[in-house]
């Protein structure tokens, strides 16, 4: 690998220009001081949005937040892109190439959770939180650009840059209409980010499963449960035999595949016969055309159970992720400079606040890590599957794209849960953010300064990711994104999660504002 890497160095250095690649090194220097330079800002950024915890497609304080932001600096906010009241791009240059950043900005529902606390304690009960640390990625790519901005100025080097965050992530919800929009054309290549307790990259098939969210409903008709039971069709029954045949027939499909469901709605009282239920289904599978038939064995089954029931289905595309795959000249230009930048220096106190998070909750022990992770490829992965999904793969089919992973969570934790919170308005994750913003900024500013690179990336999309498959959704010219998800649910919340967002003018932490010692006591052991 390192012999890879540095082979792949002295290629781009001869055929760049000698004094453009001597100014690389100045101005990614300049970069990354920029970044050091915004520490603060940062933190504020990443404990504000960690405050609103917003779930998919109600993040409306968090993209005005951050929409407001990139305005004052100077780029061009367009809201409510694609159809999406949450969306929105940010661009500024002229000239050059079109890098795209982004990141996901949603949180996840039922996971509030108290930062700087290691066991459990909700902010507001019931309430979302960013059980995954959605909060830091926005935050760490909006400050890897002002840096680049201030450097690009300052030098007068062309280029263009388009910000975008990832909303409703979490429900596979918007990329796959991003792309169907035409947000990405004429982009020639994106860098992604997304929080990890690693700081890395790879490249070639990620191993992350294509993935079709859909909700069936049923549709019957009441009766009276008792009185007059033949008079009504259950719209209950049709959920539950879909349930049913569906985890029959999972014996038979593909071992690849992972599907799993709830039942959003099962009807009113016991003697109402329902007349309405529905189930919302994940379907997931390793490429385009085995989360094709996934889907369509999901449809002939539901309408097998309407049939059965005396009901009828309709259905609505909820969300859809491509599978991914990383651009490996890309991935290769990140990575040196992810060597570059380091891991963080974390304190004693960044030490004894993971280990209380693993200790309080009964994981496995490990320091927070002090060296970058190798990069991954595809023979360090040997094929192996994660399982989950990320809507991220719809640009990475359509330009080419990375995934850059910054360290500011504490390994271990549980992702879809209050644990992976924890840590994420602490030093940790500022600490993390900062380092991968100066990696962004680095990579973006190689793009820029590099034709060459942009080159190679857009021959390697070409030449090797569209030979090994090609971008195949299974959206429908009348799919349209579900806006109206979490509508209800933070209509009840909201109010009572004002109370606690964080106050920057008031506090300089939010830890500060809620009173938290960090990193706190030690906690008895699980
Ligand atoms: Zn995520």
């Amino acid at each position: 690998m390192y012999a890879v890497r540095v082979l792949a160095g002295f290629a781009l250095a001869v055929q760049a220009p000698a004094a453009q690649a001597a100014a690389g090194k100045a101005i990614k220097a300049e970069a990354a001081a920029g970044v050091e330079a915004q520490a603060k800002p940062l933190q504020v950024m990443i404990d504000q949005v960690f405050s609103y915890a917003e779930p998919g497609f109600q993040e409306v304080r968090t993209s005005a937040y951050l929409a407001d932001i990139l305005e004052k600096n100077g780029f061009t906010v367009t809201r409510g892109v694609a159809g999406i009241p949450t969306a929105f791009t940010a661009t500024w240059g002229s000239g050059g190439p079109l890098i795209a950043l982004g990141s996901d900005i949603d949180g996840l529902l039922g996971v509030s959770q108290t930062p700087g606390v290691a066991t459990l304690a909700p902010l507001t009960p019931g309430a979302p939180g960013h059980g995954e640390g959605h909060n830091s990625g926005m935050p760490m790519i909006i400050a890897a650009a002002i840096a680049v901005k201030a450097v690009m100025e300052k030098h007068h080097l062309p280029g263009r840059l388009m910000l975008w965050p990832g909303v409703a992530e979490e429900l596979l919800g918007t990329k796959a209409f991003y792309v169907r929009a035409g947000l990405f054309k004429g982009v020639d290549a994106c860098i992604f980010a997304h929080v990890n307790t690693a700081f890395g990259t790879g490249y070639g098939d990620l191993g992350m499963n294509a993935m079709v969210s859909v909700e069936y409903t049923f549709h019957g008709k009441t009766a009276h449960a008792a009185a007059m039971p033949w008079e009504g069709r259950s719209a209950l029954d049709a959920v539950e035999m879909m349930d049913l045949a569906w985890n029959f027939r999972r014996e038979h499909l593909p071992v690849s595949q992972r599907s799993h469901d709830v039942i959003g709605n099962g009807g009113g009282q016991p003697n109402v016969v329902p007349a309405l239920a529905s189930n919302w289904y994940y379907f997931r599978d390793k490429d385009f055309a085995a989360v094709r038939t996934l889907y369509d064995t999901g449809n002939e089954i539901a309408g097998a159970a309407a049939k059965a029931t005396g009901t009828t289905v309709t259905r609505q595309l909820l969300g859809y992720a491509a599978p991914n795959f990383g651009n490996k000249p890309l991935a290769e230009a990140a990575y040196a400079n992810i060597r570059a930048v380091g891991m963080p220096q974390w304190s004693a106190a960044d030490q004894a606040f993971a280990r209380s998070i693993q200790t309080a909750n009964g994981f496995r022990l490990q320091p927070l890590a002090t060296t970058v992770a190798p990069l991954s490829t595809p023979e360090t992965r040997g094929g192996a599957s994660i399982g989950a999904s990320d809507d991220i793969g719809d640009v990475m089919w359509t330009v080419p794209t990375i995934t850059i992973g910054y360290p500011s969570n504490v390994p271990n934790i549980i992702f879809h849960h209050a644990t992976a919170a924890m840590a994420m308005a602490t030093p940790i994750a500022h600490k993390g953010a900062v380092v991968g913003a100066k990696a962004v900024a680095m990579t973006v500013l190689d793009m820029m300064t590099t034709p060459q690179l942009v080159a190679d990336a857009k021959r390697y999309f070409t030449d090797v990711q569209q030979k090994a498959d090609h971008y195949d959704p299974v959206l429908a010219p009348d799919d349209r994104p579900a806006i109206h998800r979490n509508e209800t649910l933070m209509a009840d919340l909201r109010p009572a999660m004002e109370k606690r967002y964080y106050d920057p003018a008031r506090y300089p932490t939010y830890l500060e504002q809620l009173g938290v010692a960090y990193p706190g006591p030690t906690p008895a052991g699980k």
